[in-house]
């Protein structure tokens, strides 16, 4: 299903027409019932999800997402705001309901001295460019950007805890306000002072208690960061993580199940130092988003059978680390410059990913038991992923009700994969794998989870989230069917509550 929204903004009849409905900007591209299925369905980026909603809107006004949220004849629920649909799980539109799509909504309305306000749709890395600017950054720089400020206040983010500066590791935890149209169409604002409960629901709600139409995060003075690369066995990983916490570092890794090995990013940052270097992040930014991929396709491709693609794969991931140790870092690199704007669509050569994390405590027996798992999988099927598997070292946070590292610093893993046959057999192993090993998934970034999962990953705050979510929208205007697969076991039985 296409937007209409070209062409009705080049006709004079169509201006006319929205100038008379009194709300120019607001365009619905609505699907009557007898019309046959759309052949271009909506994909997420990688493709590898597909929404058939009835109606798309393309709301710029908060007028536009009132408008929509109460008129249930003619926007079918249940009405999904979403972002630049990156998310790997089917966690943002629905089948024959309602998909805001709140790109249209970009405008920074607001920079002031530790705050940044600005509509849902703006893009992280867009307002990260403006921040620096002006002399300012984000508190979090994570490898993504083109995701909007709407999702990532109400859904799970991740990068590598700044633990002796900015601390937390998630970008909600630093959204301090929200501007939000509710289920019932009345307008709110909430802010961490005065509605701490609020926030603390909102900051992981999935577009299921509101609409988010204007986000409020902290801000800080763009701030140099120092950062290296180095290549560890697992042994010897394992022994230094407490040294390098104890040293203020933040870690991020590259894990290499068939060699043993990790590769550790560090950074710190030097608060006071004004950055000066890029940091030469544009070279891992070029890997993520084509170069590393690529390679890989071509490596598979180029190799006559399974043990030379193997083998050839091995030496390709050596000197990367070997070359990522020596060219990627600085003493002062500027912060936003890690941050990666990814095409709109991937094109041939993408990765595809998901993730669960682990409490610190039990992270290193879970990882090895991760590099054996990888092995026995591989050599049961004959699938192996094609490209390393990320982690992240992140701090206790209960600043969202399902925050993924509520009562434990933690570490992730985050297999990745240039996709294809395979990989979606492989996430549901890896998922059974996990939750035997007490994970917690991502519920926007962890494809294939099953409520029992979900269930006990999140335990009783699973069942609050549940009861907060039928308490707000009762009549489910906003609620998907993978959110209500999924929360199922934990929300009270209605039966029940009517006898
Ligand atoms: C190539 C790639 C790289 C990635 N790298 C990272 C990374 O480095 N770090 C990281 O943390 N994540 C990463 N991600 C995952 C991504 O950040 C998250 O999935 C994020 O939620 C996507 O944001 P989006 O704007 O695309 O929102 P969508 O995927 O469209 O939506 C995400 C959720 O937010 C809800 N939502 C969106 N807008 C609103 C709104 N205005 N009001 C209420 N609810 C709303 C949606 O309903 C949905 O539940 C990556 C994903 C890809 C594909």
């Amino acid at each position: 299903m296409k937007s209409l929204m070209p062409q009705l903004a080049m006709t004079p009849h169509v201006a006319a027409l929205l100038k008379l409905a009194g709300h120019a900007g607001f365009v619905a591209n609505r699907r009557p019932a007898e019309t046959p299925a759309p052949t271009d369905a909506i994909t997420n980026w990688e493709g590898g999800v597909t929404y058939s909603p009835a109606v798309v809107v393309h709301p710029r006004t908060i007028d536009d997402v009132v408008r929509v949220v109460m008129d249930a004849a003619s926007y079918p629920s249940p009405v999904r705001a979403v972002g630049k649909l990156h998310s790997p799980a089917p966690c943002s539109a629905d089948d024959g309901g309602t998909m805001l799509d709140m790109t249209g909504m970009t405008r920074i309305i607001e920079i002031g001295h530790d705050f940044v306000t600005a509509e849902a749709g703006a893009l992280y890395i867009d307002v990260a460019e403006e921040l620096a600017r002006r002399g300012k950054q984000f508190h979090i720089n994570t490898e993504i950007g083109n995701v909007t400020l709407g999702a990532v206040a109400c859904a799970a983010t991740k990068d590598s805890s700044l633990i002796g500066t900015s601390y937390w590791g998630q970008i909600s935890s630093f959204v301090s306000g929200m501007k939000v149209v509710r289920p019932d169409g009345t307008v709110a604002s909430y802010n961490e002072t005065e509605n701490g409960e609020e926030m603390r629901l909102l900051r992981s709600s999935y577009g299921l208690i509101g609409v988010i139409v204007e986000v409020t995060l902290r801000i800080k003075p763009l701030t140099a960061i120092w950062a290296r690369h180095r290549v560890f066995t697992l042994e010897q990983f394992r022994a230094a993580v407490p040294s390098l916490v104890a040293e203020g570092k933040a870690l991020m890794m590259y894990f290499y199940p068939f060699s043993g090995r990790v590769m550790v990013e560090e950074r710190r940052e030097v608060p006071g130092v004004k950055p000066t270097s890029s940091g030469r992040w544009w070279l891992r930014n070029a890997f993520w988003r084509r170069l590393g991929p690529m390679f890989t396709v071509l490596i598979a491709r180029g190799s006559p059978n399974r043990a030379i693609e193997y083998r050839v794969r091995a030496i390709y991931d050596f000197l990367i680390c070997r070359w990522t140790t020596f060219i990627v870092g600085g003493n002062a690199t500027k912060p936003h410059l890690q941050i990666i704007r990814h095409s709109e669509k991937p094109g041939p050569y993408k990765f595809v990913f998901s993730m669960w994390s682990f409490d610190e405590a039990h992270f290193f027996a879970t990882l090895e038991a991760y590099f054996r798992f990888c092995r026995e999988y591989a050599e049961r099927t004959g699938f192996r992923c094609d490209l390393p598997a990320v982690g992240y070292r992140m701090v206790a946070d209960k600043n969202a009700l399902l925050s993924f590292t509520h009562d434990a610093p933690a570490m992730s893993i985050d297999p990745a994969s240039t996709g294809g046959p395979g990989w979606d057999a492989f996430l549901k192993a890896f998922n059974e794998f996990s939750s035997a090993h007490d994970g917690h998934p991502l519920l926007n970034q962890t494809k294939h989870l099953t409520p029992e999962q979900v269930a006990k990953a999140y335990g009783d705050r699973w069942s609050e989230f549940a009861q907060a979510r039928r308490a707000r929208d009762p009549g489910d205007r906003l609620l998907s069917s993978y959110f209500k697969t999924l929360l199922q076991s934990a929300e009270p039985d209605q039966t029940m509550l009517l006898a």
